[in-house]
């Protein structure tokens, strides 16, 4: 079963890494390690995984049926009772003064209540020792990645066929959502539409803006199949190119191949941040390239590994992430172009084939 495997695998990190323990609550990093998601509460549902080679699960009594036909048999389950203190429960399972890796979606108030148990615990975060794991895709990952991105790329083809001029930026929102699950996406994850102005904004909530000949829009959408997610960016002009358009869409589509290229093994992520930087900012634009170049994905929509300046991790085959420049030029118009790619032994493979060409709508 793949998630034995990389439980297996999680309880060699935690070996390895010198701490006595990894405290993982609910979220994409149990799911990834047990294949059980359940919802994030008030009342500790707490993995532990030790460096002994044990996995303990801590689940509140009704919790558990849930937790025993969803969880690994190769965890070991501790049910509580709402009477009784599950963080005195947690102790019993670690040594003295332990030193654990806490995961980033574990809440607040249940580390700040571990703290109060254990006062000499000494408490890191486990986001390294889970990327190491998570951001390197299995070929079940990668198929579910491939997928999600076909259908991604169905949807714009789907929606530019349609009629822009005259609807609001939400009226072509909720389109996309729609077509994203006739396209087989099992949930809509966002969609962003940024008309005009509106455009430049990078992460434009949707507004009654009607869309006119002259605008660019910026889309910006993606869902999830089976887990996982896809994301997508393409910017269209309506009717007729607005002034200084062209010039922006040739050197963002430029940025995006030169980052595309960048990506081999080995390489550090931030050189693909600074390769599609570059073609920007030797165009005259670097200002208005206001974001990273992109993010990892698969069971959350932005992951590990992270494509910014300063991230020196190397790039390792199976992991996928976005490549995604812009530029931005306030008040006036803005472009982005985004695919998801996936990184391979000798260079880079783009999951997302839409259209990348400068389009016209209607
Ligand atoms: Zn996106
Ligand atoms: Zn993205």
């Amino acid at each position: 079963m793949v998630t034995s495997d990389r439980l297996a695998k999680a309880l060699d990190a935690v070996a390895a890494s010198g701490l006595d323990a990894m405290l993982i609550g609910p979220s994409a990093d149990l799911l990834y390690l047990t294949g059980y998601a359940p919802m994030p509460l008030e009342r500790l549902i707490l993995a532990v995984v030790r460096s002994d080679g044990q996995a303990h699960l801590i689940v509140p009594e009704l919790e558990a049926p849930g937790a025993e036909a969803s969880a690994l048999d190769s965890i070991e389950l501790h049910r509580w009772h709402d009477s009784t203190d599950p963080y005195v429960l947690v102790r019993r399972l670690l040594k003295d003064a332990p030193r654990l890796a806490v995961g980033e979606r574990l809440w607040a108030s249940h580390v700040l209540a571990l703290q109060r148990e254990m006062p000499a615990a000494r408490m890191v975060p486990a986001t390294e020792l889970m990327a190491g794991l998570r951001s390197i895709k299995d070929d079940a990952e990668l198929d579910r990645l491939g997928r999600a991105a076909e259908a991604a790329d169905e949807t714009f083809e789907v929606i530019v066929g349609q009629p822009f001029a005259g609807r609001t930026e939400r009226e072509l929102a909720e389109d996309l959502a729609r077509i994203l699950l006739e396209q087989g996406h099992d949930r809509t994850e966002f969609t962003i539409v940024g008309s005009g102005p509106n455009s430049a904004s990078p992460h434009h909530e949707p507004t009654s803006r009607p869309i006119a000949p002259g605008d660019a829009v910026v889309m910006d959408f993606g869902g999830e199949i089976d887990s996982y997610f896809s994301d997508i960016t393409r910017t269209v002009a309506v009717k007729e190119e607005p002034a200084g358009y062209r010039e922006i869409y040739e050197v963002v589509v430029a940025s995006q191949e030169a980052a595309f290229r960048a990506v081999t093994p080995g390489t550090p992520a931030m050189e693909v941040d600074r390769a599609a930087r570059s073609v920007i900012t030797e165009s005259g634009f670097g200002d208005g390239f206001v974001h990273r170049t992109g993010h990892g994905i698969g069971l959350e929509l932005h992951e590990a590994p992270y494509i910014v300046e300063g991230n020196q991790t190397p790039l390792e085959p199976r992991m996928v992430f976005s490549i995604e420049p812009g530029v931005y030029l306030s008040g006036r118009l803005g472009v982005r172009i985004e695919d998801i790619v996936v990184v391979t032994d000798e260079g880079a493979r783009r999951l997302n084939h839409a259209d990348r060409s400068l389009r016209l709508v209607n």
